[in-house]
């Protein structure tokens, strides 16, 4: 169920979408004027916005930018013209998605559950960031400062799991069971290996650590270089 705010000056076309949208479970507030909508897009905090592109008072187009400058909602606009070229607009101003009247209940239903499956799972994107380290667990790419590190599957896990702990100190214990799934201590030197290969391909030394930070007796730290302090 998703709360969903309507901007529809059209009676008919509102009081059958409403009635169908909450059929299927949704939560449905209207606004029948542009004004009124972006204010209540704003006050209400809906998690979708259907935005029909004619209403009486302001160019839907128009509205939208209006709303894109001030909130992130997710937004399916509902248009009459079959226009590629207004619709290409529509999207690059900030539309999620589109309808092209007369549709149904169900198609509406259908993009809002896309759009906002979409929005989350944007949200639960699982790419890590420690200052310019950018580690994406689903390709397993390692990016510094924009530019590719090329790691072999063992060292990728070596830090995937300290950027995960980012700014604590990980035990090489716990390496070696998280990443070389070996229970037992006895191998540090295994450990001081890979990570002396990770050093170089970041660019730094145990001598002169940017993000790699051996804490003595204890374990390893990954930390971004302002904060290593
Ligand atoms: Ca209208």
């Amino acid at each position: 169920m998703a709360r969903l705010l309507l901007i529809e000056d059209d009676v008919a076309i509102r009081s059958l979408l409403v009635g169908a949208l909450r059929e299927r479970g949704h939560a449905v507030a209207t606004a029948t004027t542009g004004m009124r909508g972006l204010q209540s897009a704003l006050d209400d905090r809906p998690d979708l916005v259907v935005l029909d592109l004619g209403l009486p008072d302001l160019d839907g187009g128009e509205l939208l930018r209006m709303l894109r400058a001030v909130s992130a909602v997710p937004l399916i606009v509902a248009t009459a013209r079959d226009d590629e070229a207004e619709i290409v607009r529509l999207l690059d101003a900030g539309a999620d998605d589109y309808l092209v009247k007369p549709f149904t209940a169900a198609q509406l239903d259908a993009r809002v559950r896309a759009v906002l499956r979409r929005g989350a799972a944007e949200q639960a994107d699982p790419t890590i960031v420690v200052g310019e380290l950018r580690i994406d667990p689903r390709s397993r790419e390692v990016r510094l400062a924009g530019v590719p590190v090329d790691l072999t599957p063992r060292e990728f896990d070596l830090l995937h799991h300290l950027a995960i702990r980012a700014g604590q100190v990980v035990t090489k214990r716990e390496l070696l069971s998280q990443v070389w799934q070996i229970p037992y201590g006895g191998a540090d030197k295994t450990i001081d290996v890979h990570l002396s290969w990770l050093r170089r391909k970041l660019g730094e030394s145990a001598q002169q650590p940017r993000y790699l930070h051996t804490v003595r007796g204890v374990g390893v730290r990954l930390s971004a270089p302002e904060d290593a302090a």
